[in-house]
């Protein structure tokens, strides 16, 4: 009788698992359905780009139909709202609940707003499509308010978090506000970039020369750098800071981290305090068998014992490793434990700069670094058969 596979999520980890396993079973041995809150699967490193409108939604959207239209994965759009793994069932927001014998978890990370009062409520933040769609109508808002109220305050903008996210989007800020300021006939001198960080400098955990490099780069181009002072608090158009300072902008984003996924949490997964759930080398729940869990939700640790980063990369990796697992359970055999082969980061300084590290050493700058990322996404979109269509 054919093995019920049930994969919750196509982002970058479910995705891959769906295509994997697709190709290592037959539809006689298993029944895959994919469940995923949209009909496409979006490109969520790119997404500082589509937020100031460097690049199309279009291009970061990828109908999840063309991708699986000639393999057996069934698509089922819905929403997750609960995983019962004692009964193997998930329920989804439509009352409907789907059964399995082997469930994949891979629904992503939740923003961590760390309690910080008034944040969730008054900032914008970036993990999805239609929250950088919503973060560019309202960035081109105050542009085209700034002649009609002439507030300063509209053409101030505040990212809180110089981790990736918030120094990838900063550097699109860099880029294309003095573009909307010139549309909207606004002084660029008028335009102020906020980045504030409560870490001593930006980009923890990357290469010092790497980061002086980034620094000097997105200063020259008008990012003022607020580090060693954590958002304490927000208010609308307003940012308290722990010195007391207080900065009045129409536009405060945050990206100060991610956590793991609530419905994990809630559905009694062994999780870190961060929510990520507890995960066995085979990335197999470790408490309740025949569960993997990849991607953002996952706690993965490196050979000091910390948890990997969680990126696109190492979801991906995940989804190819989890899609043998699957076959295995299927067809029996022995499992290779997951080893995670991280070729390297790079973080975008807008769309002509960039930094980087490949492999251990390999240290690249500018827009040749910027080119790698770009070709990374291209293998990506190889990788899922998709190199065409998100253009
Ligand atoms: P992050 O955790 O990497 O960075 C968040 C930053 O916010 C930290 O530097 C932290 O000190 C700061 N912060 C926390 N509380 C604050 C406060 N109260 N006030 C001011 N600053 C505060 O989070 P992220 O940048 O969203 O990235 C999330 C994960 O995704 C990371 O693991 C990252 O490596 C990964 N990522 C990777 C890429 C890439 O590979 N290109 C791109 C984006 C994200």
């Amino acid at each position: 009788m054919e093995k019920q596979i049930v994969i919750l999520g196509a982002g970058y980890a479910g995705l891959v698992c769906a295509i994997q396993t697709h190709k290592y079973l037959a539809s006689s041995e298993a029944k895959i359905t994919l469940v995923n809150k949209h009909s496409y699967h979006q490109l969520i490193t790119l997404l500082h780009e589509s937020a100031v409108g460097a690049r199309s939604d279009r291009s970061l959207r990828i109908p999840l139909e063309k991708v699986l239209h000639d393999k057996d994965v069934t698509l089922h759009k819905g929403t997750v709202t609960k995983i019962a793994p004692d009964a193997k069932q998930v329920v989804l927001e439509d009352g409907k609940s789907l059964p399995y014998d082997l469930l994949v978890i891979a629904i992503g990370s939740e923003t961590e707003y760390f309690g910080i009062p008034g944040l969730k409520e008054h900032a914008f933040t970036l993990k999805s499509l239609n929250q950088a769609r919503l973060l560019r109508a309202h960035v081109e808002s105050c542009f085209a308010r700034y002649p009609l109220e002439r507030k300063r305050e509209l053409l101030r903008f505040v990212v809180g978090g110089a981790g990736f996210s918030g120094i990838e989007l900063v550097g699109e800020f860099a880029d294309a506000l003095p573009r909307l300021a010139n549309e909207a006939g606004v002084p660029l001198e008028y335009v102020e970039i906020y980045n504030v960080e409560a870490a001593p400098g930006i980009l923890p955990g990357f290469d010092v020369d790497l980061v002086k490099t980034a620094e000097e780069s997105l200063k020259a181009r008008g990012v003022r750098f607020m580090t060693g002072v954590p958002i304490t608090r927000v208010e609308p158009g307003l940012v308290h800071l722990n010195t007391g300072d207080i900065i009045e902008a129409e536009t405060i984003v945050w990206t100060g981290g991610v956590r793991g996924n609530q419905i994990v949490v809630d559905a009694g997964f062994e999780t870190d305090p961060r929510g990520r759930a507890k995960v066995d080398a085979y990335l197999q729940s470790v408490n309740h068998e025949g569960v993997y869990i990849l991607g953002d939700c996952a706690l993965i640790l490196n050979e000091q014992g910390r948890p990997y980063p969680p990126t696109a990369q190492l979801a991906w990796q995940m989804g190819a490793a989890c899609g043998k697992y699957l076959y295995h359970d299927v067809r029996g055999g022995l499992k290779e434990e997951f080893q995670p082969n991280i070729a390297g980061a790079i973080a975008s300084l807008g769309r002509k700069d960039a930094i980087g590290k490949i492999g251990r050493s390999f240290k690249t700058t500018g827009k040749m670094a910027y080119l790698f990322k770009d070709a990374s996404n291209y293998r990506y979109l190889n990788k899922i058969g998709s190199v065409f269509s998100s253009r």
